[in-house]
């Protein structure tokens, strides 16, 4: 059996017919650029998440760096962001001239840990970026607090949780904004790069929009200069169509992610991912933790089942960071987490017969390494 560790092309036959018309629509209309089917998208979305204002923009990392350029961060300020995620949520800040001060994360829930937060604001410091890391919502509630106790704008990242929620408030409707990303691979993907943003605010929404059109809302009204990002009329036909189907697919998420769980529960040395309470979960990532992760990776490779690895590297420890010079030792979840990591393949159109093969080729690894005198 050969498992993908995403197979897109088994999405496009679920969905082939509504696909292909609303490509064809677009065609025919002829308009690429905006338009209606950018406006229906951003008012479906907007409609979803009961929030007045969705901005398309042209993938999740421009809609991060709109935020933050529209909040006014610039050098000198500090965001507060998460080591373990990856690179848009901390290249954003360093985008706009801030400096992204990083802070570890819960090693269960992968998500921001509170108290750490706290201990990392400064005079300095404008806003902080929670991470809805692998569709698990971040406690949106408590950072929220911490936000309005030190005067902070609470960023959301909600490039990987799409309709993930805290007691039933939507993951994307704590902040002040929130960027979306609608990458291929993500729960809600376009057949090509687009992101949005969410906001209540109607003065930064129009700011936003602005920014992401030359500083324009109408031809050659600009008020100031911006850049260009926008999402293509096509991507937006074919996100309405596929936001339809999106409830169902995260069940379906669960529902594999469940059977995993189930079928792996008492595989000692192995930790599962856990669902935080009062949280909806929709498992863009199903990661596991194991000491033996490469190993187990390798083998699961050789039965034809491909895993992923998110993140091999903490975002302090990149390249990219070298020149904070941080050590493991300032975040040692993030550091660990690194080693241990393993995504498995979700994904609705995963039957669970694949399923079932990819927990049975798990538990083979683990008896015959018991049984190895290396252990
Ligand atoms: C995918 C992703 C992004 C960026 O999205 P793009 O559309 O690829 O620019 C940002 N943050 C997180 C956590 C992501 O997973």
């Amino acid at each position: 059996m050969q498992i993908p560790f995403i197979n897109l092309s088994r999405q496009y036959e679920s969905i082939r017919s509504e696909i292909d018309q609303a490509i064809q629509f677009v065609f025919e209309q002829a308009q690429f650029i905006g338009g209606s089917t950018v406006k229906k998208f951003e008012s479906d979305f907007a409609n979803r998440y009961s929030v007045p204002h969705c901005l398309s923009t042209g993938n999740g990392t421009d809609a991060l760096f709109l935020i933050l350029k529209a909040l006014n961060i610039k050098h000198g300020d500090e965001v507060i962001t998460p080591a373990f995620s990856c690179i848009p949520s901390s290249e954003t800040i360093s985008l706009v001239g801030a400096t992204p001060v990083f802070c570890d994360v819960d090693p269960i829930y992968y998500t921001l840990n509170p108290d750490e937060v706290v201990k990392k604001i400064t005079s300095k410091t404008k806003a902080i970026i929670a991470v809805h890391l692998f569709g698990q919502s971040a406690d949106g509630i408590e950072l929220k607090k911490i936000c309005d106790a030190n005067s902070l704008f609470l960023i959301e990242d909600c490039a990987q949780a799409h309709l993930s929620s805290q007691t039933n408030k939507l993951a994307g409707t704590f902040g002040v904004a929130s960027a979306f990303s609608f990458y291929p691979t993500k729960n809600l993907g376009a057949y090509g790069d687009a992101g949005c943003i969410l906001t209540h605010d109607d003065g930064l929404a129009e700011k936003m929009r602005r920014l992401a059109n030359h500083g324009a809302l109408a031809k050659d009204d600009h008020l100031m200069e911006g850049t260009n990002s926008r999402m293509d009329s096509l991507q937006a036909a074919l996100l309405s169509v596929k936001l339809n189907h999106l409830e169902k697919w995260n069940s379906k998420r669960k529902e594999i992610a469940a059977l995993y769980n189930s079928l792996l529960a008492d595989i000692n040395n192995l930790t599962l991912p856990a669902e935080k309470e009062n949280t909806n979960h929709t498992f863009h990532i199903f990661s596991i933790q194991t000491a033996s992760r490469d190993s187990l990776k390798n083998y699961l490779g050789e039965c034809g089942i491909e895993t992923m690895i998110h993140y091999p590297k903490g975002l302090p420890f990149t390249e990219a960071y070298k020149h904070f010079q941080h050590s493991e030792k300032e975040f040692p979840v993030t550091a660990k987490l690194q080693q241990q990591v393993l995504s498995l393949p979700v994904y609705a159109e995963l039957t669970n017969e694949e399923v079932i093969f990819v927990a049975e080729s798990i538990r083979q690894f683990f008896s015959t390494q018991k049984k190895s005198p290396t252990g």
